[in-house]
């Protein structure tokens, strides 16, 4: 349920309200918006049965949230959320480029990178230390080592960084280097591991899982944002389907049911949807004639070298001609984005 205050309505009004809730054991998430403030109720709403919250000052209604997500609901937040990624803002008028390499794989490897997309014109650095491989064989990441030539990487370029964590000891190391934790398709659901990232303030970007509805997607975001962390961004990389021509099906009209749905930004990931770089600009500059607030793509200085994901990743030289394409299809969707 959410109360919707009057407009104009006082601090002290806002204040009593969230302590007769919180005296019942129920928790008061408030959404100031720019007419109103809402005031989401979570908990067992049994105990409100006798208590006329409508009387009490400053209350213009009660509404019910029909969805099982609620903090992440526009029924909560009418206004589209803007995330601050150390000073990156996401789901504001100027698209995001997030980009680098699938994993960081040497100092010489994420410095390249990192200079490169820069020079494109992405906001993000990526980057992969904990990574969650199909085989136990394969590469698993440099994990801290990985994640301390990222952060030098940060330093030589002046990018914010996200990477993945796949553990609550990921997240613990993590804390230390990254801007911005990322939850990948495989973790999803795992719900101690949201909470872990909920706890922390720090901004998550959260994959889509390869075989998660749009609701479940949505439930997995209010795991991080009832801990009391609002800063998430998602991220569709695209599902399993039936085709297997492309790695995974990008599922473009996730992209509208989510903008309608939801307040958070919502981002793509051409890379892991295609599979193969020759498909990745087409998928992407889609994504961002669909409507996403931005883009994560996989980008190598020498992605035939690459340990993980060598067949999806572009150089340098493809990436930056994508970056130029954004540009102009940005500015004909009402967006900006500078190369
Ligand atoms: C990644 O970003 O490198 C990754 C493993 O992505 P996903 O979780 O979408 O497969
Ligand atoms: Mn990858």
């Amino acid at each position: 349920m959410i109360i919707v205050m009057k407009p104009g309505s006082k601090e002290n009004e806002i204040s009593d309200i969230t302590r007769v809730l919180e005296s019942l054991g129920l928790s008061a998430h408030i959404s100031k918006g720019t007419q109103v403030t809402i005031i989401g109720v979570i908990g067992d709403k049994r105990v409100l049965r006798d208590v006329p919250l409508e009387m009490m000052p400053g209350v213009d209604k009660l509404v019910p949230i029909v969805e099982s997500y609620k903090l992440a609901s526009r029924t909560f937040k009418p206004e589209p959320s803007i995330i601050d990624v150390g000073g990156v803002k996401i789901g504001g008028r100027e698209l995001v480029m997030m980009a680098g390499p699938c994993a960081v794989e040497s100092r010489e490897q994420i410095i390249e990178a990192a200079l490169a997309v820069k020079k494109s014109g992405a906001q993000v650095l990526r980057g992969g230390a904990f990574k969650p491989r199909t085989s136990p064989y394969a590469f698993q990441g440099l994990e801290e080592e990985g994640l301390k030539l990222l952060k030098e990487a940060k330093d030589a370029s002046g990018l914010v960084t996200v990477s993945e964590v796949t553990s609550e000891r990921a997240v613990e190391i993590a804390n230390d280097y990254v801007d911005m934790f990322q939850i990948g398709a495989r973790n999803v659901q795992n719900f101690q591991l949201l909470r872990e990232v909920g706890r922390l303030k720090k901004p998550v970007l959260l994959k889509r899982g390869a075989s998660t509805t749009v609701d479940e997607w949505l439930n997995a975001a209010e795991y991080i944002i009832s801990e009391g962390n609002y800063s998430v961004v998602l991220c569709e990389r695209g599902i399993r389907t039936f085709e297997t021509a492309t790695r995974n099906t990008l599922d473009l009209g996730s992209i509208p049911v989510i903008k309608n749905s939801s307040h958070l930004p919502i981002i793509v990931d051409p890379s892991h949807a295609a599979g193969k770089s020759q498909y990745v600009p087409a998928l992407a500059k889609a994504a961002i004639a669909a409507g996403a607030d931005g883009l994560i793509v996989e980008v190598h200085p020498n992605p035939r070298c690459a340990l993980s994901d060598a067949s999806q990743q572009l150089a340098p030289d493809a990436f930056d001609a994508l970056c130029k394409d954004i540009s102009k299809i940005a500015e004909i969707v009402g967006r900006e984005f500078k190369v």
